[in-house]
């Protein structure tokens, strides 16, 4: 596929809009969408529509084609697998694939301990039964999360998730014993509030409001998503670890959307070295197919009694097959090294940026995880319609950019880490001249 960026139409054009009408018509409101726009392709950095535009793509569908839509390797493996069984149930009869996948995430992920995984379809699903997991190993019930936090939308992990706006309203009543602290957010947190003291101050909330002997979890993503691409002061999560270690509390890294590459380090906890009791994984891990994967120490995985874990679909054949394609994929072709390399070029010049725009108030993320916090001019207020006004200018433009945000004034930018070095250029030139013109 073309690796340009190029528009035939206005964005969206007359069969996007089309397409647009039978979606409302034929789809739950409840199930909303970026952008206007349908895609029929997608490859290295771009996407194309049925209009015949392509755009530059800077979600990778939410952090998920890292190794770049129908990545080659991965085409290859999920046409072989596809050709000879799409489903056994894993429950009923296994296959190789399912193991294949375990031994590599028990090999990969942080820390030289005993492993264990089990596999599921998405992240929110992964993460239940990291809770329940956690609850069989420890006899506790109560559950940990952090202010800002996303885990999913389903029942539990509604509980979990922060926001209540779009994900929460109405939905209730959430499930019992979660407990929301603190997090360590540097940018909004007073100046002297670093990560030790950041992680004090979510302790003494844990310790006087749930107790450790009542404590089963603490979960948490390394970099939060949803909730505005926060990176956590440097010490924040080891000392988080450390009270979690002294208190019988598993810690359970999210790594839903930060693994696989995505920051520059296979997984975010690498880069303060911190080693979770658990880490869940699901997105990026097979490049598209519905996989997610909850990996921990051996023992601790081993606490639910045999059939209390699984799934019909639970680690897919396609989905394994196509997972141990992506971790070949960012082996082979230096991933890790390539998100590091997209991560300076982005900041850099986002930084640049900053420095002549106080609408900018933070420039953060790690690889290709990047973001910009918008404020009203030289205040911390926050400011969404600016932040909406950006990303729609964007998009018009032919640029894929996501929100997100507590306050819905984060833009992000997750490029796939295959994407050529000329359209993270022009993507950047694009959102430069988009903040130069609305000044
Ligand atoms: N955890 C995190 C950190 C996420 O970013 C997401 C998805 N955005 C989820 C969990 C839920 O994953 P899924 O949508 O696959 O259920």
């Amino acid at each position: 596929m073309q690796q340009r960026r190029e528009l035939i139409t206005p964005i969206p054009g007359p069969k996007s809009l089309a397409l647009m009408q039978r979606k409302s018509s034929a789809v739950a409101q409840g199930v909303g969408t970026t952008m206007p726009v349908f895609a029929v392709a997608a490859a290295g950095g771009v996407l194309k529509d049925v209009d015949g535009n392509t755009l530059i793509d800077f979600g990778s569908g939410i952090a998920v084609t890292s190794v770049g839509n129908s990545a080659p390797r991965v085409v290859t493996a999920v046409q072989e697998q596809v050709a000879a069984f799409t489903h056994t149930c894993f429950m009923i009869t296994p296959y190789e694939g399912y193991v294949a996948v375990a031994e590599q995430l028990n090999e990969l992920t942080p820390g030289d301990h005993d492993k264990k995984t089990a596999l599921f379809n998405s992240g929110a699903e992964a993460v239940e039964n990291a809770i329940k997991i956690a609850r069989s190993h420890t006899k506790k019930q109560a559950v940990v999360a952090f202010d800002h936090a996303y885990h999913g939308r389903t029942n539990m992990t509604m509980a979990l998730t922060a926001k209540n706006m779009p994900y929460k309203d109405g939905f209730g009543p959430f499930a019992p014993e979660v407990y929301r602290v603190p997090v360590s957010y540097p940018y909004r947190d007073e100046k002297n509030m670093d990560g030790e003291l950041a992680a004090r101050r979510a302790i003494e909330v844990i310790e006087k409001q749930v107790g450790a002997g009542n404590l089963a979890a603490v979960i948490i993503e390394p970099i939060q998503g949803e909730g505005g691409f926060i990176v956590p002061a440097d010490g924040f999560l080891p000392a988080l670890v450390e009270w979690c270690a002294a208190n019988d509390v598993v810690f359970i890294a999210d790594e839903v959307q930060t693994g696989f590459a995505r920051t520059g380090k296979l997984f975010a906890c690498e880069h303060e070295e911190v080693v979770p009791d658990i880490i869940v994984t699901a997105k990026g891990v097979a490049g598209g197919l519905p996989l997610a994967a909850v990996t921990g120490r051996a023992e601790i995985m081993d606490a639910p009694h045999i059939g209390g874990l699984g799934g019909t679909y639970g680690g897919n054949p396609l989905a394994c097959a196509a997972a141990l394609a992506v971790i070949e994929t960012i082996r082979e072709d230096g991933l890790v090294n390539r998100a590091a390399t997209i991560g300076s070029t982005m900041l850099n010049r986002l930084h640049l940026l900053q420095a002549d725009d106080d609408r900018i108030g933070d420039v953060r993320g790690r690889g290709a995880m990047i973001a910009v916090e918008l404020v009203k001019s030289g205040t911390s207020e926050p400011d969404p319609d600016l932040t909406r006004s950006t990303a729609l200018a964007a998009h018009q433009q032919g640029l894929i950019v996501l929100t997100c945000g507590t306050y819905g004034n984060v833009l992000r930018f997750l490029p796939p880490l295959v994407m050529p070095e000329g359209l993270l250029d022009e993507g950047l030139t694009i959102l430069e001249n988009i903040f130069l013109q609305s000044r």
